[in-house]
This record gives structure tokens, sequence and C-alpha cells, in this order.
């Protein structure tokens, strides 16, 4: 199994800016790196806005596919920060256009590359059809 570096998911940062955000988000402003389970609490990402720092916990760099969705899912929180929205609650950030923003990413086909296709490979290594 390999581990992830930060550059490896500030590349993906890259990626993910150009293919889903069109390019639109601070870079490379942001920094993006993996952080101790002591840095990041029970959070699995965090948007550190007053940084301008997205953290990924370090317990992913083992696990691709969970630093992509966790990654997207900060990234939405950067674009709404950076359209200037606050929300009502200023305590949670999840709140309606967020979750537009990530409905936004699903209708564009952000996680089928990295929910389903691994899912087709494990159902067809399972049964030996590979
Ligand atoms: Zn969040």
């Amino acid at each position: 199994m390999r581990i992830r570096t930060d550059r490896w998911l500030q590349e993906i940062y890259r990626t993910m800016n150009f293919r889903f955000f069109d390019g639109r988000l601070q870079l490379p402003a942001i920094r993006v790196t993996f952080a101790s389970a002591k840095e990041m609490g029970k959070c699995d990402g965090m948007f550190v806005r007053s940084k301008g720092e997205i953290k990924i916990h370090k317990d992913f760099a083992k696990h691709e596919s969970m630093c992509v969705i966790t990654l997207l899912h900060e990234m939405c929180h950067l674009a709404i920060h950076e359209n200037g929205y606050m929300g009502a609650d200023p305590t949670d950030d999840h709140y309606m256009l967020f979750y537009n923003e990530i409905a936004r990413l699903w209708r564009l086909g952000a996680y089928e590359t990295i929910l389903i296709i691994p899912l087709i490979l494990t159902l067809l290594l399972f049964k030996g059809i590979c």
C-alpha cells in the first residue's frame, strides 16, 4: 500500500481545482497538507480560513479515495468562502450552499472515478473475472 505525501495531495488539489472548479480556487496560496491526529482532533479534513490551509488527516495518506473525497469536501468550503458567503450560523459551515456544491460535483461526475471504478474492480477481482 502506497503512502501519499503532501506533494501528491497538492497535485490532487491542483487537478481537482482545474477539473471541477474551473481553476478559480486560490492556487498556490492555499497550502494542502496531511496533519497529525493531534492537530485534526475528530476531523477528517479541515479548511482553516485564517491560514489559507486545507488539512487532511494523516491516517488517510494510505487511502487514496478517502483523501480525494475529503479534499473535495474541503474545496467546497473554500469555493463558498471565496464567493464571500458566510452562512447564517458561523459555528456550522455545512449550510445549503455547501451541499449545493457537493451536488454540483456529483453532477459533474467527480465521485464516479473515485467510488464507482474501484467498486467495479473490487467486484470483478472478488469474482475472479479479471
Ligand atoms: Zn465540512
